[in-house]
């Protein structure tokens, strides 16, 4: 068996998992995928009474086949022993006829922690003796925080976060602006979060940069195509589905749906990466925020980005391009390299591509997409509040609507809803959603709801505001190269 990743868009791309995580994305501009999934099943009745850890092992040794088991098994302890603040990691709660998946109990209370406590670990193993790293991290608000806290005091590696100045919310910034740790970087530009991530890829393509830091410093990167933050999220498709088991709510083979929140589209692929390995699967259940393009091109087929750009209350899914569905489209086309490139070599020149039909049927025997609007977003916050008692934030709410959309249909499969952020993380539109006055304050709205609702605030939200400063950089776009450079320098050269 072949046991190496290709690319999306060349089959002649063969490269190790390892490689794989270390360059993050093909020389080609594809991704890397695994081909034919299907070889790597598990059988789910080896899973019953495993935790966490040992279900992580089980799908980690199938996806990464050149770690060693050693490897694999120091990389699943340091990221998920202390840092969750649950030792399920990702617990399932019943809520009236759905159940909640909570992803949201790692380091900063976003699901990404999921991914971002493993990938650091992972890239530990894969550097060579004298390498050393410096990840660059864009982030509109959840991913900097998240890969500071996965990378923070690892050795051989550093990492630089770039955020826009006035493009985050409030406890956003200060959950980067008070990180410790020895290797962290932080810094606000005077930009939105676009001048970031495209001056970001500029510098990863700065040939003379690349000389100015020197043979032993390469530079890296945590973003959400890379495949050491895809395969871990597999795991707890696996883990859930096997909670239900165990709390009688299913059978051991029957099947389930999930919805997922979808912005970058990494979250529900993962899930389509646990069915193609043999989880009893029926749909996954897409759902989009305002930004829907993805629900337009399951109704024609047409992937078109070329439409208005909407800032909802969901943030971390205002997404235009949803990256990782390009591996989808690999899979559903057969696995036809060609046919991938062609799309995307569309979507790069006119920002739209049409599939064919047969893709179009194949990706809909699996998949329902659909979207919620932010007045939908804070009607579904209250309503399920107000019935069952259960607080969702508003990405999580976005999944609400549509699964309550898609059980229209008349499928009464039993269906897990995936919960991507705790709602004190986005708290400001939960608290308008469910009192009457919100006070101005984003503390003192963390501390009213906390009274009404007497759900317990996540530690690292609590805490946040009582640490000291320790990142207030700001600087100029165009100061980003100029910024690593010096970072660079100070971290891998001074301190040596
Ligand atoms: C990133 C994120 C999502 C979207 O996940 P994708 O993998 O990009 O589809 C949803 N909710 C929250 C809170 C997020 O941070």
């Amino acid at each position: 068996m072949n046991n190496n990743y290709t690319s999306t868009r060349d089959k002649n791309i063969s490269i190790s998992a390892k490689n794989a995580i270390k360059k993050g994305f093909a020389d080609d501009g594809g991704l890397f995928v695994y081909p034919e999934l299907s070889q790597l099943k598990i059988d789910i009745n080896k899973l019953n009474n495993l935790n966490y850890q040992q279900i992580a092992e089980i799908v980690l040794e199938k996806l990464l086949p050149d770690f060693s088991i050693e490897e694999i098994k120091n990389s699943i302890d340091q990221a998920y022993s202390i840092s969750f603040d649950t030792t399920d990691i990702t617990p399932v709660v019943n809520v009236d006829n759905f159940h909640v998946l909570e992803l949201f109990h790692g380091p900063t209370s976003a699901f990404k922690d999921v991914g971002l406590q493993m990938l650091p670990q992972l890239m530990k193993h894969v550097l060579d003796e004298d390498n050393k790293v410096m990840i660059l991290t864009a982030t509109s608000g959840d991913t900097g925080k998240a890969a500071l806290e996965g990378f923070k005091n690892l050795e051989k590696m550093s990492i630089t976060v770039f955020y826009p100045h006035n493009g985050v919310s409030k406890i956003q910034k200060l959950q980067m602006q008070t990180t410790n740790g020895e290797n962290t970087e932080i810094t606000a530009i005077e930009g939105n979060f676009d001048d970031a991530q495209s001056n970001v890829k500029k510098i990863f393509n700065d040939q003379e940069l690349k000389k100015e830091l020197g043979p032993k410093v390469s530079l890296s990167s945590a973003n959400s195509i890379n495949i050491g933050r895809l395969i871990p999220q597999v795991v707890y498709y696996f883990d859930s589905y096997m909670q239900l088991v165990k709390n009688g709510s299913i059978n051991i083979g029957e099947k389930v749906n999930f919805t997922v929140p979808t912005g970058n589209f990494g979250d529900v692929l993962a899930g389509f990466y646990a069915k193609q390995m043999g989880l009893p699967v029926n749909k996954f259940v897409v759902a989009s925020n305002e930004n829907n393009v993805l629900t337009k091109f399951f109704q024609s087929g047409v992937y078109d980005r070329n439409m208005p750009f909407f800032q909802t209350v969901a943030p971390s899914m205002d997404i235009q391009i949803s990256s990782n569905f390009e591996r989808l489209l690999y899979y559903k086309s057969g696995e036809d390299t060609g046919y991938v490139k062609g799309l995307m070599d569309e979507l790069e020149s006119s920002g739209r591509y049409q599939v064919s039909d047969e893709v179009l049927a194949s990706i809909k025997e699996d998949f329902f997409c659909g979207f919620s609007t932010d007045d939908e977003i804070e009607d579904s916050i209250s309503e399920v509040y107000k019935k069952d008692n259960y607080l969702m934030d508003p990405h999580t709410a976005v999944g609400y609507k549509v699964m309550r959309d898609y059980q229209k249909t008349g499928d009464d499969t039993p269906m897990i809803l995936l919960s991507t952020a705790s709602p004190y993380k986005f708290v400001r539109v939960v608290a308008k959603s469910i009192l009457d006055d919100v006070p101005e304050d984003d503390f003192e709205v963390m501390q009213k709801l906390n009274k009404v609702t007497n759900i317990a605030i996540p530690k690292n939200l609590a805490n946040v505001w009582n640490l000291p400063i320790l990142h207030d950089d700001v600087i100029e776009k165009d100061q980003m190269r100029d910024y690593v450079k010096s970072k660079v320098e100070e971290e891998f050269y001074d301190k040596d």
